[in-house]
């Protein structure tokens, strides 16, 4: 498998505009060890005699620079407030209201005023436990469930860190943990839904704290620095992060915020909404089982190939700042979960037709994405396999060779297509009547068009006229025929 391929959406919410360094020590090819003891991101011993742990300084110039990734510190928590307060069961869930401007103020007001009323210290510190218990608990999973040991890449000291691949243990034992609390009665999960707002607000402070404490971290400890993150100007450096792996109680607390409690919370925030519907109208909708359904298959397919990870920029290149951290502890999250919580006050009863075709879409986009991931991973790392063996190439000076056929040669990123195309079916399981749920599907096609811009960069870089006969070979960018 290819790096990049699990879609983890911090990575995805700001993917650095640069090119990953190459990756000497492919995951994938590492030697299999289990369960040894040892800690995710643990480091082992060094490849190589470490030369310095001080990457080359960094243009910041990513994101529109200092300014650009200033303001984005700021337009990333409005954006998430912003779904809240135009989409919640008070005010309904639509952008552009009758009544244009003040109706939308009037929507804000409204919702702004409905949390303060529920607002109080008790549920602010009751959020507190819930954040702090949830990353505690997964913690603690961490270390104890086994799974195999997979190495990353070589670091430019020479380091090469070690982790416990668990990922799938650790979502269906949290999972389970709080499916039997719920039904034993020890904890109620409609109430993530009812204090959905404040949940967010406590998950955006805390990855802000985190992201403090990384750039502390970082120029206090001799650690490694980020490729992305090195530029000397501190809003910058802060915001792409500074340091590579920054540690807390000997976590590698990237890797971890990356893989778990944003990603498996995604899914626990999804079942709230499924039960609250549940309770408010007495029965689950197709559409809710089917947003519930799609979202939970998306992050059990990240833990199936959970290594994938080892070899993606954000591992490999991006330091842990404030992107990272409030991408994968607040974003994800509270953002992607959207579409179960505009479904729980707001069901649609459409037909079940339509279901099944957002379900085919899904499974059309989630094939096509799986299956081209699969492909240049099987190339790449497997050229004997029969599969690879049957494909056409196009060999290059750089040594690596290009794949003209198969799902290589109907589009350069077909797979980022497929990936799309699997979003929008999320999205159009919440019915067609309401612009906001859709959401994530502008979202992700912004990310994937600027990904696809700074890729074909690299490859034209590396490639140089060889990457021009393939463009003329295959054409089209992401989507077949549009060149
Ligand atoms: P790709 O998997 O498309 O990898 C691009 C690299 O593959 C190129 O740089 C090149 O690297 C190699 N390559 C390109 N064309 C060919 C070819 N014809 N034959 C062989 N190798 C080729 O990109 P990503 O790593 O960005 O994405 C992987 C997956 O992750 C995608 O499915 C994407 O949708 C998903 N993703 C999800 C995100 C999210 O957050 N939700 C964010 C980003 C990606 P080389 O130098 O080795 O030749």
């Amino acid at each position: 498998m290819h790096p990049r391929e699990n879609r983890r959406p911090p990575a995805c919410l700001l993917a650095s505009s640069l090119p990953p360094p190459p990756c000497r020590a492919p995951a994938m090819s590492q030697a299999r060890q289990r369960s040894a003891p040892i800690s995710a991101g643990a480091a082992t011993k060094p490849a190589a005699k470490p030369t310095t742990k001080v990457a080359q300084r960094t243009v910041p110039n990513d994101f529109g620079g200092p300014i650009g990734t200033g303001s984005l510190i700021v337009l990333l928590p409005v954006i998430v407030a912003s779904l809240y307060l135009f989409c919640n069961e008070e005010v309904g869930c639509s952008m552009f209201p009758t009544g244009g401007l003040s109706a939308l103020s009037a929507a804000a007001r409204t919702s702004i005023d409905s949390f303060m009323a529920k607002a109080s210290w008790e549920s602010f510190g009751t959020a507190w436990a819930i954040i702090l218990g949830w990353f505690g608990f997964h913690v603690l999973l961490h270390y104890v469930l086994p799974g195999p040991v997979r190495k990353g890449i070589i670091n430019d000291d020479g380091s090469q860190l070690s982790y416990r691949m668990n990922g799938m243990a650790e979502f269906f034992v949290s999972i389970g943990a709080v499916l039997a609390a719920h039904y034993v009665g020890i904890f109620d999960l409609t109430y993530l839904y009812r204090e959905f707002a404040m949940l967010a607000v406590v998950a955006g402070i805390f990855a802000f704290l985190l992201a403090i404490y990384s750039y502390v971290y970082s120029v206090s400890v001799d650690c490694l620095k980020s490729h992305n993150g090195n530029s000397g100007v501190f809003i910058y450096d802060f915001f792409m992060g500074h340091a590579l792996t920054p540690r807390l109680f000997g976590l590698d607390i990237k890797f971890f915020c990356e893989q778990r409690p944003g990603l498996i919370g995604w899914v626990v925030l999804d079942i709230a909404c499924l039960l609250q519907q549940y309770r408010t109208f007495g029965a689950v909708t197709p559409g809710m089982a089917l947003v519930t359904f799609l979202h939970g298959f998306y992050v059990f397919d990240t833990f199936l190939f959970e290594e994938a990870v080892l070899t993606t920029v954000d591992i490999t290149t991006d330091g842990f700042g404030f992107m990272l951290s409030f991408g994968d502890l607040c974003w994800v999250p509270f953002t992607y979960s959207l579409q179960a919580r505009f479904l729980a006050f707001a069901p649609e009863s459409l037909s079940n037709i339509y279901y099944l075709v957002c379900l085919v879409v899904g499974v059309a986009g989630y094939l096509i994405f799986r299956f081209s991931n699969l492909e240049k991973h099987y190339f790449r790392h497997h050229p004997d396999h029969p599969r690879s063996k049957a494909l056409k190439f196009m060999p290059t000076k750089s040594g690596s060779r290009l794949i003209i056929s198969g799902w290589w040669g109907i589009a350069r990123h077909i797979n980022y297509f497929g990936d799309w195309v699997l979003g929008l079916a999320q999205c159009m399981a919440t019915g067609y009547t309401h612009i906001i749920p859709y959401f994530f599907a502008f979202y992700f096609a912004g990310l994937l068009l600027h990904r696809e811009r700074r890729d074909e960069a690299k490859c034209s870089a590396k490639y140089t006229d060889d990457w021009d006969r393939y463009c003329k070979l295959v054409p089209s960018r992401i989507i077949p025929g549009i060149y």
